[in-house]
């Protein structure tokens, strides 16, 4: 399959990791929008969120709990920080793997204040 993230998951190409275990991958976006911008990905092929099955609710709440532990291991819990996930054109979804973006390090709002 001709998947970035899956190529990624699976070691084939390389990212700057934070976490990989047998359900999920994290790693630092390549095109950062903010200094902490983080993507966990499950390392099976969802597409979007529309694709998510039934069985799929047990890596998506670990989905939350690793951008919980990540966020803190960034130093993001006092300030906080922003989950995103894109789903197709509308949404601005660019890559069709299913993943959740962790943004922080600056003010996510517009405008500022
Ligand atoms: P989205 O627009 O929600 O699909 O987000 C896709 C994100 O993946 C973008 O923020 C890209 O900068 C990021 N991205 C694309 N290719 C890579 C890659 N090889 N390594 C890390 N991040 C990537």
């Amino acid at each position: 399959m001709d998947c970035i993230f899956c190529k990624i998951a699976a070691g084939e190409i390389s990212a700057d990791i934070l976490h990989r275990d047998a359900d999920l991958v994290a790693f630092r976006d390549l095109r950062p929008q903010a200094p902490v911008h983080l993507l966990i990905i499950p390392t099976k092929h969802i597409e979007t969120v529309l694709d998510l099955q039934p069985g799929d609710d047990a890596v998506m709440g670990r989905m939350l709990r690793l951008a919980d532990d990540l966020a803190r291991s960034q130093g993001l819990e006092e300030k906080g920080f922003r989950l995103v996930i894109n789903c197709k054109a509308h949404g601005g979804q660019e890559v069709y793997h299913l993943h959740l973006h962790l943004l922080g390090g600056r003010p996510m709002h517009w405008p500022p204040g």
